[in-house]
């Protein structure tokens, strides 16, 4: 985690890339709390997924219990469209679009995803188990259940998944991605674009021998601060020095620190 002020509150302007470009980890994905996503001045834009960049943005607002925008950038960041891809730039409305619409999404490339699954595979998000969904979610917010009577071009009515993170529904439904779209996320996790995610932990005190006991705090115990302990271990004979490793992840995974010390002792 790196604390930077410049980023944080000036996000958005022409210097943010290359500020943001200094700090980033290619073995982590990046996301930048930034206290307002879309730059000063700018509203509506809560977080964002660069695919240029291969980076997350985020609003300070966002990072809340019960809040999806996170999840839903990292759908993005493993590769997961909208469910209403081809009407993210104008949600259905039965004047502009009609009610059947056209084939044609408002993107001009995008076929309408049809109710009976005839399409599903391209049209939308290419999943065949997120069913049409025209950008609903943006002008339905009442409820979890839409009723706004939207058809598609067959002339059935949609019923659109209102759980799905991925879609535009309100905080209170959005929970969960569906099998498919879990699958889509690992095989991206597991493609080679993605081999610096999966880099192995460093080498542990495994690889050291003897091993020291640790004596405080006990293996598995809490500690009485959450941002210090004292680290305490028996000491081994003809031992000129100790290897400690410190990280905030059991795997060591995350930003190990490591010293050497030949105390048997540190904080
Ligand atoms: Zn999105």
């Amino acid at each position: 985690m790196i604390d930077h002020d410049a980023i944080y509150l000036h996000h958005g302007l022409p210097a943010s890339p290359a500020q943001m470009e200094q700090v980033r980890a290619d073995s982590a994905v990046n996301v930048f709390v930034v206290q307002q996503a879309g730059g000063s001045g700018s509203i509506g834009v809560i977080g964002y997924y660069d695919l240029g960049r291969d980076w997350i943005v985020i609003q300070r607002d966002q990072i809340r219990p019960g809040n999806r925008t996170l999840a839903h950038e990292v759908g993005h960041y493993f590769s997961l469209l909208h469910p209403h891809f081809g009407w993210d730039g104008a949600a259905w409305d039965s004047v502009l679009h009609g009610n059947p619409p056209g084939s044609l999404a408002p993107d001009g490339l995008t076929p309408v995803e049809r109710v009976d699954g005839s399409n599903c595979q391209t049209a939308g998000d290419r999943l065949c188990d997120t069913p049409p969904d025209y950008n609903l979610g943006l002008d339905w917010q009442q409820s979890c259940t839409y009723a706004g009577g939207a058809l598609d071009p067959a002339g059935q009515v949609l019923d659109p998944d209102e759980r799905l993170i991925m879609s535009y529904f309100s905080e209170s439904c959005r929970r969960d991605f569906s099998p498919e779209q879990r699958q889509l996320m690992r095989a991206d996790y597991l493609s080679a674009a993605r081999n610096a995610l999966r880099t192995a932990p460093p080498d542990t005190l495994s690889t050291v021998a003897p091993v020291s006991d640790l004596l405080q705090p006990a293996p598995g115990g809490l500690t009485d601060w959450a941002d210090s302990v004292q680290l305490r271990w028996s000491s081994v004979s003809g031992q000129a020095a100790y290897l400690v490793q410190v990280d905030r992840s059991p795997a060591f995974d995350l930003s190990p620190i490591t010293r050497l010390t030949t105390e048997s002792v540190c904080s």
